[in-house]
């Protein structure tokens, strides 16, 4: 079976044919039909996130169920799904208080394995890991039923993709994690993947001010079409002054980071007002943070968010009616689509940042 698997950090992703089980109890073989190429996985290859080596990489992807492991109940073959990058369980502490996000079972998990603690892939004989559950860089992935977020057929496969990871993680970040509110201000730092579509919750949301940061003007143009009614490209300015221009000089009521360095960290919290909420989702620097405390006086609240504190069974499809609605964009998300075999040229063109989103399709 043919795979991306990461090897060794900071090098090329090779695109390798490697042996695969079939699904043991409780899981799922799906053929991949589409994966985003997510900022995450980048991450893996340069350590930022650590993973256990080798691993086949993909967080955001969508197929059909081609045959089930003893003791599946959640799909049947022939089932569209989304592969969700948390397998919620639906009993543990935080499954039961409404916190899938957070399944204690999952995140107590050996991480790049499935349930058992073993792998599905191999070569020549060695373990290939599984990243985020999903390893969805590969025409074949085995992911736990609680993975498989069976979703309508008519959806168009590379467009569920998004919804796996980044579409799910940004939007609601703004509608669960924030929970903005109708006629509110919030701003979002950065509007590569994640960024994009936390603009576009904001924006359904009823915000009256959405407003982006970015230091691209083209992807500031695509904030523009996909809800931001203001842009600021702070290449050569400090935002804030601009953002309490825009907010009558007090501050957001919300602000989303969606970039993962220190500085946006910072200026989320200098964004918001009184009793505002920073919402920091960008993979974390490993750098220490250094923060004057008192610029978070006035009750200013700061949260992370983890997929978007969304529950994937229960969100993910209401974020499919809400595309079909016509209120979700996600055609307009992907700007360009690639073989398997362009893995390397794909993350160099997120890393550039000449895509929105790049999709690999099988
Ligand atoms: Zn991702
Ligand atoms: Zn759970």
């Amino acid at each position: 079976m043919k795979a991306a698997v990461l090897y060794e950090l900071n090098q090329p992703v090779v695109v390798d044919d490697i042996d695969m089980e079939g699904p043991k109890k409780g899981e799922v073989l799906v053929r991949v039909a589409a994966t985003g190429v997510c900022h995450s996985c980048y991450h893996a290859v340069t350590g930022k996130i650590s993973y256990p080596l080798p691993v086949v990489l993909g967080d955001e992807g969508a197929g059909i169920v081609e045959e089930v492991g003893e003791g599946v109940t959640l799909v049947k073959p022939g089932d569209h799904v989304i592969l969700s990058w948390v397998p919620s369980c639906g009993y543990c502490i935080y499954c039961t208080q409404g916190y899938s996000n957070l399944c204690l079972k999952a995140r107590q998990s050996e991480r790049g394995s499935l349930f058992d603690g073993t792998t599905r892939y191999k070569k020549n004989g060695k373990t290939i890991h599984h990243y985020a559950w999903v390893a969805s860089f590969a025409e074949y992935t085995v992911i736990p039923q609680e993975s498989a977020i069976p979703i309508d057929k008519e959806i168009p496969l590379d467009k569920a993709a998004l919804v796996g990871c980044s579409v799910t993680t940004g939007f609601c970040a703004a509608t669960n994690t924030a929970q903005v509110r109708p006629g509110s201000s919030v701003v979002v730092f950065g509007t590569g993947g994640i960024g994009l579509n936390a603009i576009q919750g904001a924006a359904v949301a009823g915000a009256e001010k959405v407003i982006a940061v970015d230091l691209l003007d083209a992807k500031l143009e695509m904030a523009r079409q996909l809800g931001a009614t203001h842009t600021i490209n702070a290449s050569n300015l400090d935002p804030i002054p601009e953002i309490q221009s825009l907010t009558d000089g007090l501050g957001a009521d919300y602000a989303i980071e969606a970039i993962g360095v220190n500085v946006t960290y910072e200026q989320a919290i200098r964004a918001i007002r009184p009793r505002g909420k920073a919402i920091w989702i960008g993979v974390p620097d490993r750098e220490p943070l250094s923060l004057e405390p008192g610029i978070l006086g006035g009750e200013k609240m700061v949260m992370t968010s983890t997929y978007g504190s969304a529950r994937p069974r229960d969100d993910m499809p209401r974020l499919l009616a809400l595309y079909r609605a016509g209120v979700l964009r996600l055609d307009e998300l992907i700007s360009r689509t690639y073989q398997l075999e362009e893995i390397n040229e794909a993350f160099e063109d997120l890393l550039n940042g000449e895509v929105a989103r790049g999709v690999i399709q099988f």
